[in-house]
């Protein structure tokens, strides 16, 4: 497995394509170190024993000790393990560990690629050419983005309808050795620090858009890939450190017509497969959230109870009912993760035909519970920052800065005028409160906000999931039984 050290040299070597700024910046520029050594943990936790049951997982494909991040999960057991995985290693740097986007990618591939294969009665090689890849993105421990957005132009459009037909991703020419494909896909977390990018569709997709079903894999320094990379980091701390400086990065992908090789293509056409490959993304990734957002929640609640404690309002009873709140949210999101993991098989539900077996036996969380535990924690974002504004009060909004702190004019005083809870060092509680303004008065704060709620699909698209795939109709006639309503007495 590779190190820290050898994950950054091999970003060092890559082609300068990343734009930031009005500038060009290398790949291990300053500014994007919070964010690697965000990602980087994920390397650096494999030599501690305490993640040792977490972090381990063995190769279906080779039989190797691989970095679960790059694992296809082959039970039950996998899933839970990915799911606690997260948890705890979001608990490590204090948010998203910014890993699980090509592990998700590269099991929804890894399943669609079979059944494409499949339905065009082995005439195509999808799947034999994903697994090659599958086999160095574990050997060599690769991190990979996935890239499913796209810019969607007029969104009441489908992607053959646009005035621009470039508004979704799409392959312009096909040639004896690949495919040239153009477009642009937006708000990719990490491809700036990814060896890799994992392209898949957005959406359902029709016919008339069969130029649009496109999967495929390049790495991030690509010949035709232009990277514009916003870098989401907190301010710099000069005197007072934090114990953790987590770090992200999101960028706009232009595929300039890239010219990808066959054996990189793992979707060209089969428009049928296109909605499959987009909702087991978003399916895959919805579990990570079961992962991630109970370790934000653990933040929160923890955030919410030092407020309290820091400004000596602990024993009310209004906080009481606030933490229990938010715990709530926090481990109804993690239940339904372990349901989703503990339900998980080689199905997948197609609209129509209910749960039907699929893929080459790889296990896919259930829906249902992935869902309903993303779009609970999803929507509760906003309620949890309302939650900790309102025990906070308005000291992180408008607390002085570090150099005042240290001032000899103004230390004595700001320390004792910022005193609430006597028996809280004022040191400490400056430390809080600037924690605090960094989780939400700060930039970074607000991009988090927007990736909770819209990450891995807004909650309106898994409210449809949910009401498309739950069986409401056996409600209904449970009601009907309960109540003696008949169905004959109503008109045809
Ligand atoms: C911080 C962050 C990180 C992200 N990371 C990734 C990543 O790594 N990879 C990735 O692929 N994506 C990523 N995303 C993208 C995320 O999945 C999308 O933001 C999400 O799917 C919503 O798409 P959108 O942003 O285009 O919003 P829009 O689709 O523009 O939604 C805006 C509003 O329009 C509504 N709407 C859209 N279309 C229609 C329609 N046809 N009819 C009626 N209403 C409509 C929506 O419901 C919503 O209310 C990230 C997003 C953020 C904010």
């Amino acid at each position: 497995m590779r190190t820290k050290e050898e994950y950054m040299k091999a970003l060092s070597k890559m082609k300068n394509n990343i734009y930031f700024n009005g500038e060009r910046i290398d790949r291990l520029d300053e500014r994007q170190m919070a964010c690697i050594n965000t990602i980087g943990t994920t390397y650096d936790v494999v030599d501690d024993p305490e993640y040792k049951d977490l972090i381990f997982a063995k190769s279906h494909l080779t039989g190797e000790i691989i970095n679960r991040f790059t694992h296809i999960h082959q039970n039950t057991e996998d899933l839970h393990r990915k799911q606690d995985m997260t948890r705890k290693i979001c608990q490590k740097v204090g948010g998203c560990i910014q890993r699980c986007m090509g592990c998700d990618g590269a099991n929804a591939v890894y399943n669609v690629s079979y059944e494409a294969d499949k339905s065009n009665n082995g005439e195509t090689n999808y799947h034999e050419n994903f697994k090659k890849w599958m086999e160095r993105f574990q050997k060599e421990d690769l991190i990979a983005a996935c890239a499913q957005t796209d810019v969607k132009g007029n969104r009441i459009k489908r992607p053959a309808d646009q005035e621009d037909p470039d508004m979704y991703v799409r392959v312009v020419e096909k040639k004896n050795d690949g495919i040239i494909v153009r477009g642009c896909k937006v708000h990719i977390s990490e491809a700036s620090v990814s060896d890799e990018i994992i392209v898949v569709p957005t959406r359902a997709l029709r016919p008339e858009d069969k130029d649009y079903a496109v999967a495929f894999a390049v790495p991030g320094d690509y010949e035709g890939v232009k990277q514009v990379v916003t870098i989401h980091n907190l301010r710099e701390r000069e005197h007072f450190k934090r114990g953790f400086m987590p770090g992200a990065t999101d960028s706009y992908i232009i595929f300039d017509d890239v010219f990808v090789p066959w054996e990189r293509v793992f979707l060209c056409g089969e428009y049928q497969h296109a909605g499959t490959l987009a909702l087991l993304f978003a399916l895959f990734h919805r579990h990570s959230y079961s992962g991630c957002k109970p370790a934000i929640g653990d933040l929160v609640v923890g955030t919410a109870a030092l407020a309290a404690e820091y400004n000596n309002i602990h024993r009310a009873s209004h906080v009481r009912s606030k933490l229990a709140e938010l715990i709530m949210v926090t481990e109804l999101g993690y239940a339904a993760g372990y349901t989703a993991s503990d339900l998980g098989k080689p199905e997948v539900y197609m609209p129509g035909v209910g749960f039907i077996p699929y893929g080459p036996g790889s296990y896919i969380p259930n829906s249902i519970y992935c869902n309903v535990g993303r779009c609970l924690s999803g929507e509760n974002v906003f309620r949890e920052a309302e939650i900790i504004v309102d025990l906070s009060g308005g000291i992180p909004a408008t607390f002085p800065h570090e150099r005042d702190f240290v001032n000899p004019e103004l230390k004595e005083q700001l320390y004792k005028y910022i005193t609430r809870n006597p028996k809280i060092s004022p040191e400490n509680a400056a430390q809080f409160w600037r924690y605090v303004g960094d989780m939400y008065c700060s930039a970074t704060g607000g991009v988090h906000l927007f990736g909770s709620y819209h990450g891995g699909g807004s909650p309106v698209m898994e409210s449809i999931a949910i009401t498309t795939q739950y069986d409401i109709d056996s409600k209904k006639e449970i009601v009907k039984r309960i109540s003696g309503i008949k169905d004959e007495l109503n008109k045809a």
